[in-house]
């Protein structure tokens, strides 16, 4: 027999959710979620729809109409920008320098592209001059990238990649899931043709959205297309048509996380683009202050880190997993391990949206000192260092 008593209220305790994602949520934003689920076809959700797609086109900083969350998360955004866009054969240019680029690479060869990759070493961002030679050889007609790499914490210059692809008529398409809502995305300013986004990263709103915008070189291209989209659910011209003005019924939309993630979005605009990347850009520096002063080091070169992910190298003596799992128990605190060929190498160290501030910091530099001393490996102390980059502010 099933005893219904041994399923216990959810309770996974107090979490400070500082890996690659996702971010924390504000109450306000899991209160917005738990508004009375409405019809997908209620004209009040209808108005909520546009609002959402409002606030995303200017976070996203684009006027382009086809900007809308798609229903699933990040990879769902990835897998709605390459199917909607490449044709088999098609030439296909994708700059990897970390996991999320070779993800790219993986769905562009299932549609059937003619691949050229392009290599960049993981840590590093993704060189426009390198790419802008590349181009010239292969002459691709889409170039791809992704703009944050969350792999590796590197941040690549997304006018670099897009003026490099332009040379020869490219399509430019940019993962924009980690910079999205945490540094300047400038999709419209820098010629990008379409990018997708997911919800739970510097937006911290829930997983299980994925924001994508398509450009009006984009729609051309698609127009133009000789085979058939070959994913329905992901189709843009179906799903357009619900999202704009004929609301036709494609698939019931998740309303609640539609709830939540306007609700994320308006808090965005509320504290407006520029303080929230001053914030990341802040928090970032007392973190890595901190991180050097006990003697750490970050992989990614300063030029091109990211602020809201951070790579630390692991230190010599201590064990990635166990070093992890005490900043779990001990504090609550999560943090992520390496990807693909950093697996063991690095720690990565989110501080994005709702969870990047000064408290958090401040926990996570003790914290990790904390575990570190008790598991024997001999480290400073962070925390003055990073006080005295919040009090210079
Ligand atoms: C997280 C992430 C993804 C995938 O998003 P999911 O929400 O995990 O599906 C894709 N690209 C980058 C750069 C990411 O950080």
């Amino acid at each position: 027999m099933l005893d219904p008593a041994k399923f216990r209220d959810l309770d996974p305790g107090p979490r400070v959710l500082m890996g690659p994602g996702p971010s924390g949520v504000s109450d306000r934003v899991l209160r917005a979620m738990s508004t009375p689920c409405i019809g997908y076809l209620d004209p009040y959700l209808f108005k909520i729809m546009d609002e959402t797609q409002e606030l995303l086109r200017y976070v996203y900083g684009t006027a382009n109409p086809q900007t809308l969350p798609v229903s699933g998360t990040g990879m769902a955004g990835m897998e709605a920008v390459l199917v909607n866009l490449i044709e088999p054969g098609d030439k296909v240019l994708v700059c990897v320098n970390g996991f999320f680029g070779i993800r790219l690479c993986e769905i562009a060869q299932r549609l059937g592209a003619d691949l050229v990759r392009l290599d960049f070493p993981w840590g590093r961002a993704i060189d426009p001059e390198v790419v802008r030679g590349k181009v010239k050889e292969v002459g691709p007609g889409i170039v791809a990238g992704v703009h944050a790499e969350t792999s590796t914490g590197a941040c690549s210059d997304l006018a670099g990649l897009s003026q490099a692809a332009k040379e020869a008529g490219a399509l430019v398409l940019a993962d924009c899931v980690t910079s999205l809502g945490g540094i300047k995305v400038g999709i419209d300013e820098n010629g990008i043709d379409a990018a997708y986004s997911g919800s739970q990263k510097c937006i911290s709103a829930p997983p299980g959205l994925s924001p994508v915008t398509f450009g009006k070189r984009a729609l051309e291209k698609m127009e133009a297309r000789k085979t058939k989209i070959p994913s329905f659910y992901l189709d843009m011209t179906i799903l357009g048509n619900y999202w704009g003005a004929k609301r036709m019924y494609h698939h019931t939309l998740p309303v609640n996380l539609v709830f939540a993630f306007r609700e994320a979005l308006r808090m965005v605009a509320e504290e407006g683009l520029e303080a929230r990347f001053a914030r990341h850009k802040l928090t970032h520096r007392a973190l890595v202050a901190g991180v050097e002063e006990m003697g750490l080091s970050m992989l990614v070169p300063k030029a091109e880190r990211l602020p809201m992910l951070n790579a630390i190298k692991i230190p010599e003596g201590a064990e990635d997993a166990k070093v992890r799992t005490a900043l779990l128990k001990g504090f609550g605190l999560e943090i992520g391990g390496g990807l693909g060929d950093l697996a063991g190498k690095v720690w990565r160290v989110g501080i994005m949206g709702e969870v990047c501030n000064r408290r958090n910091v401040t926990l996570f530099l003790a914290a990790l000192q904390s575990v570190l001393t008790a598991q024997g490996v001999k480290v400073g102390s962070g925390v003055e260092a990073a006080t005295a980059v919040f009090e210079g502010a």
